[in-house]
């Protein structure tokens, strides 16, 4: 195993793997990989990294092990066939899954006698390896401090949110609550604006400035919502309905999928049907919230 804080282990090597295992390069650290397919693993070979031929040998040459997988099943996966290297290593998993899998996860790893630190990268892979990405890490403190700076180089911001090996992810899940469904919302648009013969540049400025709005709104919102307030003085539960029922019908008449515009429309119906029309649309916090017990997973 090497001592030196200038080398480190990368196993997953999709698209982020990759990215990961490449920034560590530039920056002059000795590489070892594995990957299920060890083909992804070519380009980086080339350029000077080490491919290992099981996962315990890659485990076993670095103390650092960086996780890039696709979630925490695979994990089990990968490190059931290498229990015997794990012990002394510090394992990053930067691969997104749940909170709870997360915890268990990390309980996992250190019966075996490793060290789990959790990450959520909030970054694509063409920002690694930059000083604007940026991660969120939870997990003993020491071994964040003590590897603080080769997670840098994957990430120029850090994030250290505690000790409780669930936080790194619960701020990644929050963070995928909003993007992957404000995408949606914009491929809604740009599907609408097809079906109209407008491309997707046509919308792209309108569409980054309604994104760079959001801002406001939600510097605006968050505050009332912590008090509790959620009066109607600037807009109406029963005035986004109906907005929302022209959205979904102006799709519908392009002959547009309606399915993303109905389920927001759903939300708004079910806050107007609990008696809240004529409170602020962040009623709907409240409603969505006491309908844990009704939703299916
Ligand atoms: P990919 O799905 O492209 O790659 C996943 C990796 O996991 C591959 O190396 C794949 O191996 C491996 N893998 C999947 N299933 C198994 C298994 N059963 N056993 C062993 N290995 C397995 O994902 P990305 O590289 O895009 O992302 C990696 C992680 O980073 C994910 O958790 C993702 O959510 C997160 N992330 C991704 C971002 C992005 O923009 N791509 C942004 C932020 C976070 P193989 O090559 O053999 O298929």
């Amino acid at each position: 195993m090497s001592s030196t804080a200038q080398s480190v282990t990368v196993i997953g090597l999709g698209p982020m793997g990759q990215a990961m295992a490449a920034a560590y390069l530039d920056r002059g650290y000795r590489v070892t990989l594995w990957n299920r397919t060890p083909s992804r693993a070519d380009a980086l070979v080339e350029r000077g990294a080490t491919l290992a031929e099981t996962p315990e040998q890659a485990i076993s040459a670095n103390e650092l092990v960086v996780l890039s997988l696709i979630d925490y099943d695979a994990m089990y996966g990968v490190l059931d066939r290498a229990k015997d290297a794990v012990t002394g290593r510090v394992f990053v998993n930067l691969s997104s899954d749940t909170p709870e899998k997360a915890r268990a996860g990390a309980r996992w790893v250190t019966e075996l006698g490793g060290t789990h630190l959790t990450g959520g990268v909030l970054s694509p892979p063409p920002l690694i390896g930059t000083p604007d990405a940026s991660t969120f890490y939870s997990g003993p403190r020491d071994a964040y401090d003590k590897h603080r700076a080769a997670l840098e180089v994957i990430t120029g911001t850090s994030d250290y949110r505690g000790e409780d090996p669930g936080l790194a992810a619960l701020m990644y899940q929050l963070n995928m609550v909003i993007f992957w469904p404000a995408m949606i919302a914009y491929w809604q648009a740009v599907a609408v604006a097809a079906a109209h013969g407008i491309t997707a540049a046509e919308i792209a400025p309108y569409a980054a400035e309604n994104f760079a709005g959001m801002g406001h709104f939600i510097d605006f919102y968050a505050p009332r919502i912590d008090a509790g307030n959620h009066a109607g003085d600037v807009d109406r539960t029963s005035m986004g309905l109906a907005s929302m029922e022209h959205v979904v019908h102006t799709a519908a008449d392009a002959g547009v999928d309606t399915a993303f515009p109905e389920a927001v429309r759903e939300i708004f119906r079910r806050v107007v049907d609990a008696g809240h029309g004529a409170d602020s649309f962040s009623r709907a916090v409240e409603v969505m919230r006491k309908g844990a017990s009704t939703t299916t997973v």
